[in-house]
């Protein structure tokens, strides 16, 4: 006969083990060579086939042993009349991943080439979670017939039809295998009727009806199927007249599961003879179908609006683990597979590669934190990995670190490792504290580093502290950027100018103890006003009564300017801004003087998603130089502000699409092109520089750019600055 892959799905304890074992016991009496795969964690499924033996789970075996060494014999046990007998197992309740345990079971059988040796193949699996893992064995590789073992108590058909959705989402109306209702009757009141209403609703023929009956205890009490008995013929024709039906071939139909709605009218309630001849498929795939359908939605249809801020296509794990890194003195911890933490690794470490390579400067110590990995390998993704980040945590805090952090990923997320309860192992000296990210299930870059931001927040920050009046907290400053720490000592050196010194930095290289008395300073001084960052802001100002400067890190003379006078007006010392003012006055125009003479009359075409561009346009156009066309990428379609003097810049336009951005530099041939995307810019006759996300803070973030393009250009002593290869190329290696 054409070898058979039968599943037969039910909710637990509804007796599919024992209708099980008795097909499989009536096929192989047939003369069918049968294979049953108990996939219920509970691994009892063949016990009435080996004569009341419990046989080895594959998941335990492959637990003591290495898959490669692993021998198939050890787990494929012979019952009653030659019919093979395989339990996958599960890991004990509560921990690890069921599902993932069946997947890895299923590898090692068709690792070992078992199927071929049997006629049918019959998989008793656990119906009440149709997740990923105990899908498998309806996957489409797998069963070609299914059966749903069924009382007619609600919660055993609620499973049938959730079994049905999960057959239709692999199969989508395609595909005919599913032979029928086993009912098994329970003796309860209207059992029968409200089964055959299922059958009827989802257009199932009931293939058996298993009567209640003390046969089955007492066949159980010999350890053996009802059919292997000599005192039940009727239960025992059953069972043989099913196998033959299988034999012969029974017919197979789609899968139509109910909507939940359907399922209680029918079945629950009054509505006996419902009429169905709307419903040819699930609500949901028509309500799908119809938003596809131009100008024909649904209430259940409604798009979703846009995301409120752009996705950065990292996951919550990436975005935690590299923010929590900013706490110095803690041993970040991440609970995943070493893949995860590898890359992410990299997006920690990179920025601090770029900052050696370009400017010769060592890697900050944010940038090279204590960072590790439990390496949830394969074993753990089923059997849970709790007990091993227990254990890393213990290893990691007897070192005494300020905090042990721990960052969760998709893999703990998904097999359910309860993260939280490493928690307990704080001690006052060393807090333990979870970033319960879960990687790309937990949401998105940003979300990550919001989680990371807030949970250590409200674990570290402790508002009883005394207050530090002449000091200021430096907030937001997340992502590893480019000039983080300049920036920050640009900044540092400017309050300490006025007297006043930097209590923490939330989060960017501070120490825990810094997090811990955040609210003693009196002023708090946002790193960049994104969306992000002012959310963070209000919830600071809400939750500790935090006061904020107006504006974030300054960029450029005016506004560096504008942030010194509010220093000194909130702390009382407008005496120390003006001689400060006046002193960098002075280095502002010698610098502008020289850059003149090296750059005036040079033509700038800029393209730019960044913002609050006054910094660089009133520098550049002091030292003489032209903008001949700013083009403004606005992908975000949001309000972009990039100067507060428009009329002085009338080239400024918005800029739909890159070649609209090439036409203008054929057009208007500039010396210099400015770009956050050089690497869309094609070589010219004119110098490429990039344009940094973050820009340089102070009074002179514009001299410092065009001191580059000067150098870059080294046109006072070349007299050309598209000959510089050596420099550029150096630059952009
Ligand atoms: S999305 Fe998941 S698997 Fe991928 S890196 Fe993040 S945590 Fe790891």
């Amino acid at each position: 006969m054409k070898q058979r892959e039968i599943a037969v799905y039910g909710k637990g304890g509804i007796g599919k083990s024992t209708i099980s074992a008795n097909l499989s016991a009536a096929l192989a009496a047939a003369g069918v060579r049968v294979l049953q795969i108990g996939c219920d964690p509970k691994h009892d499924s063949t016990r009435l086939l080996t004569e009341g033996r419990e046989i080895p789970t594959v998941l335990d075996y492959l637990r003591d042993v290495p898959k490669d060494r692993a021998d198939i014999d050890r787990v494929l046990y012979t019952g009653i009349r030659g019919i093979g007998c395989v339990e996958a197992g599960g890991p004990k309740p509560g921990v690890g991943c069921a599902g993932r345990g069946i997947i890895s079971a299923f590898e090692f059988l068709e690792r070992n080439r078992v199927k071929e040796k049997y006629d049918i193949l019959l998989y008793d699996v656990l119906g009440d979670v149709v997740c990923g893992g105990f899908a498998v064995p309806i996957r489409r590789e797998y069963a070609d017939m299914i059966f749903l073992v069924t009382s007619g108590e609600f919660m055993s058909l609620y499973a049938a039809n959730n079994i049905l959705r999960g057959i239709r989402s692999y199969d989508g109306g395609e595909r005919r295998r599913v032979a029928g209702i086993i009912f098994n009757a329970r003796d309860l009141p209207e059992e029968e009727t409200r089964t055959e209403r299922f059958a009827k609703g989802v257009e199932l023929p009931i293939v058996a009806r298993v009567p209640r009956s003390e046969a089955f205890a007492a066949a159980e009490r010999q350890k053996r199927p009802v059919t292997e008995t000599a005192e039940y013929p009727a239960e025992r024709a059953v069972f043989r007249r099913l196998a033959a039906e299988i034999i012969a071939g029974l017919p197979l139909f789609e899968a139509r599961p109910l909507s939940d709605e359907d399922l209680e009218r029918l079945v629950l309630g009054s509505e006996t003879d419902a009429k169905r001849e709307e419903r040819s498929v699930p609500a949901a795939e028509t309500a799908a179908a119809a938003a596809t359908v131009p100008g024909k939605t649904t209430a259940t249809a409604e798009p979703r609006p846009p995301a409120a801020r752009p996705a950065l296509y990292g996951c919550a794990f990436t975005g935690a683990a590299t923010t929590a890194v900013h706490l110095t003195d803690a041993a970040v911890i991440a609970h995943a597979p070493r893949s995860c933490a590898f890359f992410t690794w990299q997006n920690i470490s990179s920025p601090g590669r770029k900052n050696l390579f370009h400017r010769g400067i060592l890697m900050p110590s944010a940038l090279s934190p204590r960072f590790e990995c439990t390496e949830i390998n394969r074993h753990e993704a089923v059997f849970g990995g709790t007990d091993k980040l227990r254990r890393r945590v213990k290893e990691a805090a007897a070192a005494k670190p300020g905090a042990v952090i721990v960052v969760s990923s998709c893999v703990s997320g998904i097999i359910g490792d309860d993260v939280l309860s490493v928690e307990s192992l704080s001690t006052p000296e060393t807090p333990v504290i979870v970033i319960k990210a879960d990687g790309d299930i937990g949401g998105d870059y940003m979300e990550g580093i919001d989680m990371c931001l807030y949970t250590l927040a409200e674990k570290l920050i402790d508002p009883s502290v005394p207050p530090r009046p002449l000091s200021v907290n430096v907030i937001g400053e997340t992502g590893v950027a480019y000039d983080l720490d300049v920036n920050y000592r640009t900044v540092k050196g400017l309050l300490e100018r006025m007297g006043i010194e930097i209590n923490c930095r939330f989060l960017g290289g501070a120490r825990t103890e810094e997090v811990r008395r955040l609210t003693a300073a009196p002023l708090n001084l946002l790193a960049s006003d994104g969306e992000d960052n002012q959310k963070l802001r209000a919830w600071l100002e809400r939750r500790y009564g935090c006061r904020f400067l107006d504006g974030c890190i300054p960029v450029g003379f005016r506004e560096t300017r504008r942030f010194l006078e509010q220093i000194g007006e909130f702390f009382d010392r407008k005496d120390r801004v003006l001689p400060v003012l006046r002193e960098e006055q002075q280095r502002y125009d010698d610098a502008i003087r020289e850059l003149r003479s090296k750059l005036a009359g040079k033509r700038i075409l800029m393209t730019t998603i960044n913002t609050n561009m006054d910094w660089l346009l009133e520098t550049a156009t002091a030292a003489g130089m032209e903008f001949v066309w700013v083009g403004v990428l606005n992908y975000l379609r949001k309000e972009m502000k990039i100067t507060d003097f428009p009329e002085r810049y009338p080239v400024i336009e918005e800029v739909a699409d890159w070649p609209a951005v090439m036409e203008k530099i054929r057009r208007t041939k500039p010396d210099l092109v400015l770009s956050n995307y050089t690497s869309a810019v094609p070589p010219g006759d004119y110098l490429l520089d990039n344009m940094p996300m973050t820009q340089q803070a102070g009074f002179h973030a514009g001299i410092h750019t065009l001191r580059r393009w000067a150098t870059l250009a080294k046109n006072e002593r070349e007299g050309d600055w598209i000959r510089d290869r050596r420099l550029f190329e150096t630059y952009f290696s």
